[in-house]
């Protein structure tokens, strides 16, 4: 993958599955208006936003009445293709509320690995930005079933293709918000007195060892697949965070340097 130069307006951000849906596999309107919102507003202070989307498959099932989200590949495909709309109508209105354009790419292995699509899909993030248009991507899971099938995966899951996205981009900046205030000492959910790890220079196999896997029951990706996500983008000189999704003020408080979540230091020379 070609680095580009580092755009110190340029940021991505992620949001999960968990985030963006409740309990009950509904799309949480507040939440996603939330989000919207405060990306306009910081869109507003000069930024060029790009946005990665979970949650096609599991607003599709919901959609389609389905009782759990689907394990047969045909059905997850089918859920991820009417889910796609739904969240991209969403989108769309609740941006075009606070003035803001968004475009939709969804993409593939192929359109990363084959070099001459990925010279167009450069190029097409690059007008989207240059016209102050959102980009708001997602894989491109009614076609291929890398993210939502195999063991072989370049994506693994909407995290990594948040990081390669970010490096496309010349992002300096990913936010990966999650339903998990960030990296901890120890499993938050079984250990009380777990503590919150603020500052990450180095991802290093004691670092990998500190993250057990677990997704939400709604997403797919735990913490393993944020800290991948991390080592890549680090490594091209993109800051990472990663923070609770809840909060989404705490998108200004990143924006203005203060301290939240976990930092994954971004390499010097990449
Ligand atoms: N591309 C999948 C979707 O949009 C990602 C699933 C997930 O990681 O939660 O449903």
């Amino acid at each position: 993958m070609s680095p580009k130069k580092i755009r110190k307006e340029r940021i991505v951000v992620k949001v999960g599955t968990s985030t963006i849906t409740n309990d009950k596999g509904d799309i949480d309107i507040h939440q996603i208006d939330l989000l919207c919102r405060t990306l306009a507003g910081i869109e507003n202070l000069g930024y060029d936003l790009v946005l990665v989307s979970s949650g096609a498959i599991a607003v599709g099932a919901n959609k389609m009445r389905l009782k759990q989200k689907p394990k047969d590949l045909r059905l997850k495909q089918a859920a991820a293709s009417v889910g796609q709309c739904e969240l991209m109508h969403l989108y769309d209105k609740l941006f075009g509320e606070y003035g803001r354009l968004v475009g939709q790419i969804l993409l593939d292995n192929d359109d990363v690995e084959n070099s001459g699509r990925r010279e167009n899909l450069q190029n097409t993030f690059e007008a989207l930005l240059e016209n102050h248009i959102i980009p708001i991507v997602n894989e491109n899971d009614s076609v291929s079933h890398a993210e939502i099938e195999s063991d072989q995966k370049l994506f693994s899951d909407n995290d990594m293709l948040s990081a390669i996205v970010a490096v496309f981009c010349g992002a300096c900046k990913l936010i990966i918000l999650s339903d998990i205030d960030g990296l901890y000492d120890k499993n938050p959910s079984t250990n009380k007195d777990a503590k919150l790890i603020s500052r990450v220079e180095n991802i290093s196999d004691d670092i990998y060892s500190l993250a057990e896997g677990s997704g939400s029951n709604r997403g797919t990706g735990g913490m393993i697949t944020k800290l991948q996500a991390a080592q890549l983008a680090t490594s091209h000189g993109i800051d990472v965070l990663i923070t609770n999704g809840s909060n989404t003020d705490s998108l200004y408080d990143i924006i203005n340097k203060k301290h939240v979540g976990t930092l994954f230091v971004a390499k010097e020379n990449p």
